[in-house]
């Protein structure tokens, strides 16, 4: 068995959920996760933000617009008079919950009901469907199996547990919601937005499926990918470890929380496009590929800091002191680089820059460099492989290097440019990498 997690994009529209209809009814006895319609989320949560601002008014708005939308939605996807008439009451009677709360006192718990309601309209559209086209589905409420402990972070003994029974019921398709779940008081919550491919991985874990496979509408990883700059091909294959190095350049081919629960259950995550559903896609795993380097990534709208003090100088606790000031802030820190007398360290939220370099003066000399970019080259990069940090450096030598990060992990070199050489750096890089 596989689970098969379709994000917002891929639900989005009635045309797009019908191609997923079809996708699923090919594919075999599955268990399929859904996002909500993209934009959905959003909508919800800015109706939320009305109702924390007592804006009855804005927020009816916002859900007057949202339940038109799927009301048209609809009379496009369902061609019986029964399906819309069963979708019309379903919807009808969500939007109605949604509008009480505008009546109310509003706080998180009703926030995390009105997030919910993506999800729970998305998948009951779908099993409609679904049945209008005869498929044997059954709709299994994640709000009864998916939960958070007291630490907010998933139970994997009661997921397990608790979705086994669904699934000893008799049928092909099993749908159900990804990104929601009660947490340890039973209320109900969500794992945090973009948090359908973690249930996804989740319950692939908990099942022990054969394969979780992440369905979008573009390709893994993209030749015209702006986020994955000068690929000459596609990505086939990563480690999960090289995954999660690329997922935190923005790389959305997988939600940064989905990799662990695969990692460890060692079930393999398949990334794959609904536009190009018989191509393979990208396979993550554990699997090691020796010697290979497999993309260049590049985030920009980086700061790099430095503090220079000689009292660091064979001093200890100066590290310390220096990462207080970031943490005090709640900033965390992506690169770094340290020398006996001073360090280097790269942010990319900039909401504290003035205080904390304010703070970091009580211990040296501070500068900031504005508008830099992190490049990174990610792939087998074993401190025991000869040759590969000589290649990206040599490829970089007309380029100017403000800081290099090696051997933080056995899967990447990262280097600090300046943002307008970023393209210059992807380009040079690839040429030298990939030629
Ligand atoms: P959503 O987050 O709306 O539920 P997805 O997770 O499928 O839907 O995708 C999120 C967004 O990221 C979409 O706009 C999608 O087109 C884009 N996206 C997803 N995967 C990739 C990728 N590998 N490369 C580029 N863009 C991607
Ligand atoms: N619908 C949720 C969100 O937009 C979860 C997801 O799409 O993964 O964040
Ligand atoms: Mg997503």
């Amino acid at each position: 068995m596989k689970v098969m997690k379709f994000g917002g994009t891929s639900v989005g529209t009635a045309a797009r959920m019908q191609a997923v209809a079809r996708l699923v009814m090919s594919a075999g006895r599955n268990v399929v996760v859904l996002s909500a319609m993209s934009g959905t989320t959003n909508a919800l949560a800015e109706i939320a933000g009305y109702l924390y601002n007592r804006n009855a008014d804005g927020a009816r708005d916002v859900i007057g617009r949202l339940e038109t939308k799927y009301l048209k939605t609809i009379q496009e996807l369902y061609s019986s008079a029964d399906s819309k008439k069963a979708a019309e009451a379903f919807i009808h009677q969500t939007f109605e919950g949604i509008s009480s709360a505008t009546r109310e006192l509003f706080g998180q718990q009703q926030e995390k009901l009105v997030l919910a309601q993506g999800e729970l309209l998305s998948t009951r559209m779908m099993e409609l469907y679904l049945k209008e086209q005869g498929a044997d589905v059954l709709l299994i409420p994640a709000l009864e199996f998916m939960r958070t402990d007291a630490q907010g972070e998933p139970d994997q003994d009661y997921i397990a547990a608790h979705i086994k029974p669904f699934l000893e019921q008799k049928a092909d398709i099993y749908l159900t919601q990804g990104f929601i779940c009660r947490n340890a008081h039973a209320e109900v919550d969500n794992l945090q937005r973009g948090g359908s491919d973690y249930s996804a991985s989740l319950i692939g874990a908990a099942i022990g499926a054969e394969e979780i496979q992440i369905w979008t509408d573009i390709d893994g990883m993209h030749d015209n990918d702006p986020r994955l700059v000068e690929k000459t091909s596609a990505v086939r294959h990563l480690h999960f470890e090289e995954a999660a190095e690329l997922a935190y350049f923005g790389a959305k081919i997988l939600h940064p929380t989905c990799i662990q629960p695969a990692k460890f259950a060692n079930i393999p995550v398949r990334l794959k496009n609904t536009m190009e559903p018989d191509a393979p896609g990208t396979l993550i795993d554990n699997r090691p590929e020796p010697g290979t380097i497999k993309a260049v990534a590049a985030k920009d709208k980086i700061t790099a800091i430095k503090i220079k003090s000689s009292r660091m100088l064979l001093a200890h606790g100066f590290l310390r002191r220096v990462f207080e000031i970031f943490e005090s802030y709640h900033t965390p820190i992506d690169m770094i680089c340290t020398s006996e007398v001073g360090v280097s360290m790269s942010i990319d939220d900039t909401r504290y820059l003035s205080e904390i370099v304010h703070d970091l003066k009580k211990y040296g000399t501070v500068t900031v460099d504005l508008d830099m970019c992190i490049v990174c080259v990610v792939g087998d990069m074993d401190w025991e492989n000869l040759g590969f940090e000589s290649r990206v450096l040599e490829a970089l030598k007309d380029i100017p290097v403000r800081m290099v990060s090696y051997g933080g992990s056995n899967y990447n070199i990262s280097l600090l440019v300046k943002g307008e050489d970023k393209a210059r750096a992807l380009q040079a890089l690839s040429r030298h990498l990939f030629a």
